[in-house]
């Protein structure tokens, strides 16, 4: 059974300064659902400290990143006065994070420590922001029930020991109190702090919200709502009022960034109901992502993931030959490669890697194609884009001439449609996808 409950998420634009935090803290002000709040680090506070744990940073770089975090802080903590019990902590942790950064090299752990220092620092000052509204606020550590493998950078979270944890550590808290948490960071059993991944907050939020088994997520955004496309890149992208679970979760596989791509699992899994706003104009409405309602077939929005590499194989020996797929995929798996899309024809098989910043997986490395090269003829293309039309029941024939118009312009390196009815992609080149991904948009949703 879900509770009343609502877990609010703000991202990092939405506490980026003392305004944006103070429009936020009014929004959770006029819902007394919300809980329990997620927040990411301020906006820019993260990508300084990712240079940090990078080694090609010196001493004299080091500090002016140091300076840096400290002076977004500063420029919050100007308009605030912290209370003793937060002052202390958010103290302790500046004295943590500018220790931490004197060292010049950094172990996989301690490059995760370095990460969390963002959202371990914005909670204080955003517990305060709501205490002055008037609210029984209070700062929690959210590493004391979000609980995951210790794969440093990208960790899973280990689903069971996060809802017993939240049960017995959250929940009891949350009758009279609202608790202001972190996204993005979380523990391993030996309480080594871990991340999940840039961008991870959300995520974070749809995790607490299962642990807790809240009715619904609301993710604060600074777009009024997911849209047909990035609503940067085409000033006619409108947002969608309604999405179901499996639309959602295909567009944030498939590159929307407005989603870490795992928000969805924990929800859909758990009926939890999604919400997407603006914390600039939360009156303006957003998107609800829900279990499916029958949702009209089409085509609804199209995305795009840069940095993929293209894996050709091609043996003659496939031909009416048997195990040469499960040859080929072993050996991605003994290197730890997960594969995106496959399409095969008779000798040969293409396949797709996503190769971006935070990908999973590790680059393609030359040991591996040096294996595939023992007994086949590997091609391996790089910058190239993932562009997805993402929709319900998409079927070719309803587009066909609009789509093979469209994309005859350009050149396409691979198609895969069918395994999934909610998406439809190919691979561009990179230079050209903004320019296909605009011309998609015009052509098949401006005019719907
Ligand atoms: P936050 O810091 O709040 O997590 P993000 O920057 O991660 O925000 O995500 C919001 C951004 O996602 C928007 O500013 C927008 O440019 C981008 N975006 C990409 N695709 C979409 C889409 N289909 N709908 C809405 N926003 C999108
Ligand atoms: N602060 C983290 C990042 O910038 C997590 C997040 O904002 O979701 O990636
Ligand atoms: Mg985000």
């Amino acid at each position: 059974m879900n509770s009343q409950y609502t877990v609010a998420k703000f991202g990092g634009t939405s506490v980026a300064d003392y305004p944006a935090m103070h429009r936020c803290a009014q929004i959770i002000n006029d819902d007394s659902q919300v809980r329990v709040v997620v927040v990411s680090a301020s906006a820019g506070v993260t990508n300084h400290l990712v240079t940090l744990t990078q080694q090609k940073a010196d001493e004299a770089q080091r500090q002016q990143l140091v300076q840096a975090v400290i002076d977004i802080q500063n420029a919050i903590l100007a308009q605030l006065s912290l209370d003793a019990d937060l002052a202390q902590g958010f103290e302790q942790t500046l004295v943590e994070f500018k220790s931490l950064a004197a060292l010049p090299a950094l172990s996989a752990q301690q490059c995760d420590e370095m990460l969390s220092f963002g959202e371990r620092l914005s909670s204080y000052l955003f517990t305060q922001v709501l205490r002055n509204l008037g609210l029984n606020a209070d700062r929690f550590d959210v590493r004391t029930v979000l609980k995951t493998d210790n794969r440093f950078g990208k960790a899973s979270p280990d689903i069971e020991a996060t809802a017993k944890a939240a049960q017995q550590r959250l929940v009891p808290l949350l009758d009279d109190k609202v608790l202001v948490t972190q996204g993005f960071i979380g523990s391993d059993v030996y309480g080594q702090t871990t991340t999940l991944g840039r961008g991870g907050s959300d995520y974070s939020a749809a995790l607490l919200a299962e642990a807790i088994h809240a009715k619904s997520v609301h993710i604060w955004t600074d777009v009024v709502g997911i849209f047909s496309t990035d609503p940067r890149l085409c000033v006619k992208a409108s947002p969608i009022a309604r999405l179901s679970f499996d639309e959602a979760a295909e567009m944030a596989t498939f590159g929307a960034k407005v989603l870490h791509p795992a928000t969805i699992l924990p929800a859909s899994r758990s009926g939890i109901a999604v919400f997407v706003g603006s914390s600039r104009d939360p009156q303006a409405g957003g998107t609800w992502i829900e279990r499916e309602k029958s949702t009209a077939p089409g085509i609804r929005a199209v995305t795009q993931r840069k940095n993929q590499i293209l894996l050709t194989l091609k043996s003659p020996e496939m031909l009416l030959a048997s195990g040469f797929l499960a040859r080929i995929f072993t050996i991605l798996s003994a290197h730890n490669i997960s594969v995106d899309l496959v399409t095969t024809s008779e000798i040969s098989v293409a396949i797709t890697l996503d190769n971006a910043q935070n990908a999973s997986r590790p680059e393609l490395e030359q040991a591996c194609l040096d294996e595939l090269s023992e007994f086949c003829h590997v091609t391996v293309e790089n910058n190239l884009t993932l562009v997805a039309l993402i929709g319900s029941e998409i079927q070719l024939k309803q587009h066909e001439m609009n789509l093979m118009k469209v994309l005859s312009e350009f050149n396409i390196r691979l198609i895969c449609h069918g395994a999934s009815k909610h998406n439809l992609c190919f691979l561009v080149e990179q230079s050209h996808s903004d320019h296909v991904v605009q011309s998609i948009h015009e052509k098949l949703l401006e005019s719907a």
